[in-house]
């Protein structure tokens, strides 16, 4: 019989014991790491000893074979309902189907409990099989099993170890997440429409493609990546197959080593790319949905978030992509240009809810609300939890805005001797202002165009002697505001001259 780790024994124990008290629809919440194989193998094993034969579905007939080859290597013997490729006998411990195969069917009289693996995705097609299989048990597995309306269908959950319970135990690797520029991005994703998608309540996706398919934030990515990933192999979800090409291009002048890939990749060249990410060849694979949903490609020790979501659960299933262990990985790095970190929060901080009933808004049942707000450090990008002031990554302290601040007649004033911080603040942005300037544009023009970006920045003049300062290297921070301000008067100049 297979090893189960104490948790996995528990899930299972739970499961019978819920079957026990007469649900015959369960769902096992169980997060990446948790063992879901090694959990439905000693399923099937169980009930192979009782003579009982479990069906396992798969939500793509793409992933049958991925399914039965990892069931194999468990040591279990594997049959595979196909289509054509139908090959099963009674000898076999468990039978690997996709939906699309079984859902027009009639149950076989050999099967005796069914295991739906994906289960948050519930499709028509499952529903409906659910409806014509009435009799039978079911277990439905999800790391992410928020789907509106899943507790029509199911009536019971058995959550197991969370992500932060796996991490301390080292089944899963701890995250070091950046989010650089997240308020430009909230500002620009505050325009996208939203409303249902494929996956719930989400962005538009042809509005989201064109508001993140800027050159601008796309050179974004290919800076923080160079600055933080350490040349780490690494996954970008990208908002569409435009998006994700227009990043692998970038990368690739940049000279990184780097592959676009998408559902309409040829079989062949697929497996080409796919065996280049595994051998390094290829650092960086960028795509769209398809990394999100078991499509087997080996997990990163680096993730780029290119693709906004509102959904909790797409956002978790991405970063599921990087927090397994393997050898010599002591962590991944999360580079945020979507500002998901700071909606939904780092892996651990997922927590399975309640199973939704099918009531309630659109939005699902969890309420921004009840999130924990998440900010990214104003100088490093480092994601922090609420209550954390002190940049884990930098040292850098978060600004407590009441402190800073204060009203007094109506002024606004600084609180506190803040007069040297200040100071020194308008000294490094003005040496950045003159570096830019410097280094782009007519160079004759460098000082007045620094001096009118400081008074923009400021509404005060640069003191006179800090011309004597040296020229800084602005940040990503400052170079994202500087570019913005200077597009902000183009475009008021332009608007003054059409006037
Ligand atoms: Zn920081």
């Amino acid at each position: 019989m297979l090893e189960l780790y104490p948790h996995q024994a528990t899930c299972i124990d739970e499961l019978r014991e819920g079957f026990r008290q007469g649900h015959k629809r369960q769902v096992l919440g169980l997060a990446t790491g948790g063992g879901k194989t090694v959990v439905a193998s000693h399923i099937a094993k169980v009930a192979v000893a009782k003579s009982k034969r479990v069906l396992f579905i798969v939500d793509r007939i793409e992933l049958v074979s991925q399914a039965a080859r990892t069931f194999h290597d468990m040591g279990l013997r594997v049959g595979t309902l196909q289509g054509e490729f139908t090959n099963y006998s009674a000898e076999d411990d468990i039978i690997v189907a996709s939906i699309q195969t079984i859902a027009s069917r009639s149950a076989p009289d050999w099967v005796q409990l069914i295991i739906i693996d994906e289960c948050h995705i519930l499709h028509t097609a499952h529903k409906k099989l659910m409806n014509d299989w009435n009799a039978l048990p079911f277990i439905g597995l999800s790391a992410t099993p928020l789907r509106k309306g899943l507790g029509k269908y199911f009536t019971n959950l058995v959550r197991g170890p969370s992500v932060r319970e796996l991490t301390d135990k080292g089944f899963l690797v701890p995250v070091n997440a950046f989010a650089p520029g997240a308020d430009h991005i909230s500002a620009i994703l505050a325009d996208v429409s939203a409303g249902t998608t494929t996956h719930g309540f989400d962005y538009t996706e042809s509005a989201l493609g064109d508001a993140m398919n800027r050159k601008e934030l796309v050179g974004d990515i290919i800076a923080t990546w160079k600055a933080k990933a350490e040349n780490r192999p690494t996954l970008c979800f990208a908002v569409n197959i435009a998006h994700s090409k227009a990043i692998a291009a970038d990368f690739e002048a940049e000279g990184a080593k780097v592959a676009h890939i998408d559902a309409h990749t040829k079989r062949d060249e697929r497996k080409r790319i796919i065996a280049g990410f595994r051998d390094g060849s290829i650092k960086i694979l960028c795509s769209v949905n398809v990394l999100g949903i078991g499509f087997d490609v080996p997990d990163a020790a680096c993730l780029i978030l290119a693709r906004p979501t509102l959904s909790e659960s797409l956002h978790m299933q991405q970063m599921g992509r990087g927090i397994r262990t393997a050898p010599g990985k002591t962590d991944c790095i999360i580079l945020d240009h979507a500002a998901n970190t700071l909606k939904h929060g780092l892996p651990i901080h997922f927590q399975v809810p309640d199973l939704d009933d099918g009531k309630g808004d659109e939005r699902g049942t969890r309420k921004a609300k009840e999130k924990p707000k998440f900010v990214a450090c104003s100088e490093c990008g480092a994601i922090m939890e609420p209550g954390q002031f002190t940049c884990p990554s930098c040292g850098i302290d978060r600004p407590r805005r009441a402190s800073t601040v204060q009203t007094t007649d109506g002024e606004l004033v600084a609180f506190g001797n803040r007069d040297a911080d200040d100071r020194a603040d308008k000294l490094n942005w003005y040496c950045a202002m003159r570096w830019h300037t410097q280094n782009h544009g007519k160079p004759e023009t460098a000082d007045s165009r620094a001096y009118h970006l400081f008074v923009a920045k400021f509404k005060v003049k640069p003191e006179w002697r800090w011309k004597d300062s040296p020229p800084v290297q602005p940040t990503h921070e400052q170079t994202r505001w500087i570019r913005g301000e200077q597009q902000r008067s183009r475009i008021a100049y332009l608007k003054s001259r059409a006037a």
